[in-house]
């Protein structure tokens, strides 16, 4: 199977998290990723950190990339770290808007991802392969899924290399919107988000905040198993896999797994698509 695999973490707080994340990523480098990304904290907050993961990854030998979001940022601060990256061998950012964090009222300099990426590529030229964010449940702030797209689009046109979708568990939405894409001429590849399921609380509670639609049928029958960990994580594991393997027969250019920091689930579902 030629199906490209990215994986993402994100920054560790503690040593010991580092350590954990270290074991985590030699036990999913046997998938042979693309790269495995790393996520950057509203506002800057992880600046650091999503930097050192970045680099501790690297020093294991595998490709990885920082994401990098620029609500709350100068082109000051965001040139300087496009020259850290630079220095350290950075070749590839994951590049977002971000959400401003609350009790932070200065927006910065930058309002939207298009304006980073056309910032990044006036900046550095081709020096970084640029993915960005697509919404195929739409982003829960845009003004209508046209506009959306729309705004999708002008990302690309900005100069980004290919895109990663949020999560979902509807392979129609993502179907349509790569269509849509296409017809507005989009050509970048628009690889799937997938969240493999762990503990379906923290994901109900997570997917009303971004706007991942979890369908009725999961969640009725998710919520019936109550505390029961063994049963949620079998039919977490179906589902996925299926999600997955209807994606990868439809054409999907590969899988981008939000780990969580986990390796199991991610390993577990690639056994089972043949990986
Ligand atoms: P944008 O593309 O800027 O879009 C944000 C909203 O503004 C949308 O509603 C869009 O329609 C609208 N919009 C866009 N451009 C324009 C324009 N020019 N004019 C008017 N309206 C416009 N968040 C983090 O904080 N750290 C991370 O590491 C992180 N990693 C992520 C990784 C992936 C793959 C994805 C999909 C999301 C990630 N996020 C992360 C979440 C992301 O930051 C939020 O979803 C954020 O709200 C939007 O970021 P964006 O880059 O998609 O924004």
């Amino acid at each position: 199977m030629s199906l490209e695999l990215s994986i993402e973490f994100f920054p560790p707080q503690t040593g010991e998290g580092m350590e954990k994340l270290r074991a985590t990523v030699a036990r999913l480098a046997v998938l042979k990723p693309e790269f495995f990304s790393v996520t950057y904290g509203a506002g800057g907050s992880t600046r650091d950190r999503t930097l050192d993961t970045v680099m501790e990854i690297a020093a294991a030998g595998h490709s990885a990339a920082p994401h990098l979001s620029c609500i709350g940022s100068t082109r000051e601060g965001i040139s300087e770290l496009l020259g850290i990256f630079t220095e350290r061998g950075i070749r590839r950012i994951v590049a977002l808007r971000g959400d401003l964090p609350s009790g932070m009222a200065d927006a910065g300099e930058f309002r939207y991802a298009n304006e980073l990426v056309a910032f990044i590529r006036s900046e550095t030229g081709d020096r970084f392969f640029i993915e960005v964010g697509a919404y195929p449940e739409w982003h829960p702030q845009a003004k209508s899924p046209r506009e959306d797209l729309l705004n999708f689009k002008r990302k690309v046109d900005a100069g980004a290399n290919s895109a990663i979708t949020q999560y979902f568990y509807n392979a129609d939405a993502y179907e349509h919107f790569v269509e849509q894409a296409r017809a507005l001429g989009v050509v970048v590849p628009i690889v799937p988000g997938i969240m493999p399921i762990a503990n379906f609380a923290k994901l109900a509670r997570f997917s009303d905040a971004c706007g991942a639609e979890i369908p009725r049928w999961m969640r009725r029958k998710f919520e019936s198993f109550g505390d029961d960990a063994e049963s949620t994580r079998a039919f977490g594991l179906d589902v996925v896999t299926q999600l997955c393997q209807r994606l990868i027969a439809r054409g999907a250019p590969g899988l981008h797994f939000y780990s969580m920091n986990q390796a199991s689930l991610t390993l577990e579902l690639c056994r089972r698509l043949g990986r």
